[in-house]
């Protein structure tokens, strides 16, 4: 075990930064006792700081497994520059080249040496590693190793037998922004951690202010031309999910904005434009040129595509608006995520409806993935998909702080810091985060008490044996053959919902899901079973309720 200050003296040192982020110093010190760790944080977080200080105070190399070959000139030099000796072996280098790195590192001349996945199986690699004392193993962008993810990386498998067969074992340590549940199985399972810290940490903005709004899509474009009249002197960004969209939004507003203020744009005027339109399918150029504009303050607005944010600097963001729901929950904290990185109070709004969950259900059935896949592997990746576009639904339509909502999504249970409190007081009743609609109240819900109970006592009936469109079924008194198996007509819930529309039982069983009541047993049939907060559904006194769908905000636009 090394000094505990010993670790805080090189950041200072190295980086200059007075002190570590919450989250960084767990992980910092469990990596220095000799602890295997699984750190999730999101991009930007820090993770590279958490295995570069020990990788400076262990006594042998540390080996950084990262995916990204692009950047490793950029990270070696940088750590060069501050004086922390590193160097990167991949394929884009001459044999010799390689060898003479490696030679280097054996000689105790390179403190951390960066490699892609696919080094690990070459012969040179394999010599060197079980001929030098390796500390710690850290795997940048961990969650490649997982199929569940969207990034798999069968190279990535190698990564686990390559750390077993080396003569001492090191140290490792996985670093991913992803969260769900089964890709951080895997990173467990596939890296050979053993009973790794898992520190998950960094997921709550507490300056973003968070807003959904259901709306008809034809009143969105207004809805958003007001926002930005109503907010002139500030930048933002609105994501759209096609092209077209992008390039349609963009002119709509450089109509409609301009009329609501009168003409007057404000210091946006030189530049001739208020929004510019940025997708994958415009030229380099163009794109660039867009790209400067916005972080120059020539434009005020940008209408892109998900294409738009990978690299881009621009810390005063004030708002980001999508103009349709995300795929994932990831997808959204990753766009959403760029507003307010100055850290000063900055919006971000959801606008969405019912029919962009048809059109991404569409698009997820239909995508093909990637051809090198089984059939079998494609349902799988599928499957997987289905459940991140649930976790992105249930953002939508859940009435608890979207903070904590957030938060516990990404594992991080301690839930939100916005405001002075972690969301529960000492009643344990949820208190207000202060930044977000939910905590406002600004939709108006349902009671479905009666039909939530209802479904909980059907899932006991059918002995949580089947999927959600026979427990609807089932609710309604369907007389359907395939169900006659269960003889439903014996279950008290028998058409105990047949009043009940279809969809609004829907609705129910999939934000119980969200919220802990139900859980939705993922397999090829996806079987409905009791969640961790089933038994409160009976209880005397249990009160549900949903939002309220048909929001007055829908109608607080004129049309353009
Ligand atoms: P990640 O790998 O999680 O995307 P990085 O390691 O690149 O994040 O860090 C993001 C930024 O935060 C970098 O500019 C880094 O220098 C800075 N940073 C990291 N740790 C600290 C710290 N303890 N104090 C101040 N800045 C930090
Ligand atoms: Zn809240």
């Amino acid at each position: 075990m090394t000094d505990p200050t010993a670790a805080l003296d090189a950041l200072k040192r190295y980086f200059g930064y007075e002190s570590f982020r919450p989250g960084q110093t767990a992980v910092v010190n469990a990596l220095l006792g000799g602890r295997d760790v699984l750190a999730v944080m999101p991009t930007g977080a820090g993770k590279s700081v958490c295995y570069q200080i020990p990788a400076v105070l262990l006594p042998g190399v540390t080996v950084v497994i990262s995916p990204l070959i692009s950047l490793m000139q950029d990270q070696v030099d940088a750590l060069n520059d501050i004086g922390l000796p590193a160097a990167f072996v991949n394929g884009t280098q001459a044999p010799d080249e390689q060898s003479m790195v490696l030679a280097q590192a054996a000689a105790g001349r390179v403190k951390l040496l960066y490699v892609a996945p696919e080094r690990l199986e070459t012969q040179r690699f394999r010599n060197f590693a079980s001929s030098t004392p390796i500390s710690l193993v850290a795997v940048d962008e961990a969650h490649c190793v997982s199929q569940w993810g969207q990034d798999f990386r069968s190279s990535y498998l190698s990564i686990g037998e390559f750390i077993a067969s080396l003569p001492r074992r090191p140290i490792v340590g996985a670093f991913t922004a992803t969260a769900t549940e089964k890709v951080r199985y895997d990173v467990v399972n596939l890296l050979g951690l053993r009973s790794p810290q898992v520190t998950v940490t960094g997921f709550d903005r507490p300056n973003l202010y968070f807003d959904v709004i259901m709306m008809e899509g034809k009143r969105k474009a207004a809805w958003i031309a007001d926002y930005i009249a109503a907010h002139a002197q500030e930048s933002g960004i609105v994501y759209c999910s096609t092209r077209k969209e992008t390039e349609a939004l963009a002119d709509t507003l450089n109509r409609a904005v301009p009329a609501k203020l009168g003409g007057a744009t404000g210091g946006v005027a030189s530049a001739g434009r208020l929004a510019v339109a940025y997708h994958g399918g415009m030229s380099a150029d163009v794109r660039a040129a867009a790209q400067r504009d916005f972080v120059t303050d020539r434009v005020q607005v940008v209408v892109a595509t998900n294409a738009f944010g990978m690299g881009i600097d621009k810390s005063n963001v004030r708002y980001v608006i999508h103009h349709n729901m995300p795929e994932s929950i990831e997808a959204y904290y990753q766009e959403a995520g760029r507003a307010g990185r100055d850290g000063e109070p900055s919006r971000c709004t959801l606008l969405w409806n019912e029919s962009d969950i048809v059109t991404r259900r569409r698009l997820l059935d239909n995508d093909n993935e990637n051809e090198r896949m089984t059939p079998e592997e494609q349902e799988i990746a599928r499957r997987n998909r289905r459940r991140l576009l649930d976790g992105m639904i249930g953002y939508c339509r859940t009435t608890e702080c979207l903070h904590r909502y957030m938060t516990r999504y990404f594992g991080q249970e301690d839930g939100p810091v916005a405001g002075a409190n972690d969301g529960v007081s000492a009643s344990g009743k949820p208190v207000k985060c202060g930044a977000c609609a939910n905590c406002e109240r600004t939709f108006t819900t349902i009671d479905v008490s009666a039909v939530a109970r209802a479904i909980s006592q059907c899932v006991h009936d059918v002995d949580q044996r089947v999927g959600s469109g026979k427990i609807v079924r089932i609710l309604r008194g369907s007389q359907a053959q395939d169900l006659a198996w269960l003889n439903p007509q014996s279950m008290p819930t028998f058409g105990m919902l047949k009043d009940v529309p279809e969809a609004r039982i829907r609705d129910v069983l999939s934000q119980m899901a969200t919220d802990g009541f139900l859980y939705i047993d993922a397999g090829r049939l996806p079987i409905v079973k009791f969640g961790r907060r089933a038994a409160e559904t009976v209880a005397p006194g249990f009160r549900y309720e949903i939002k309220r769908v048909d929001r007055k905000t829908d109608r607080s636009s004129d049309g353009i």
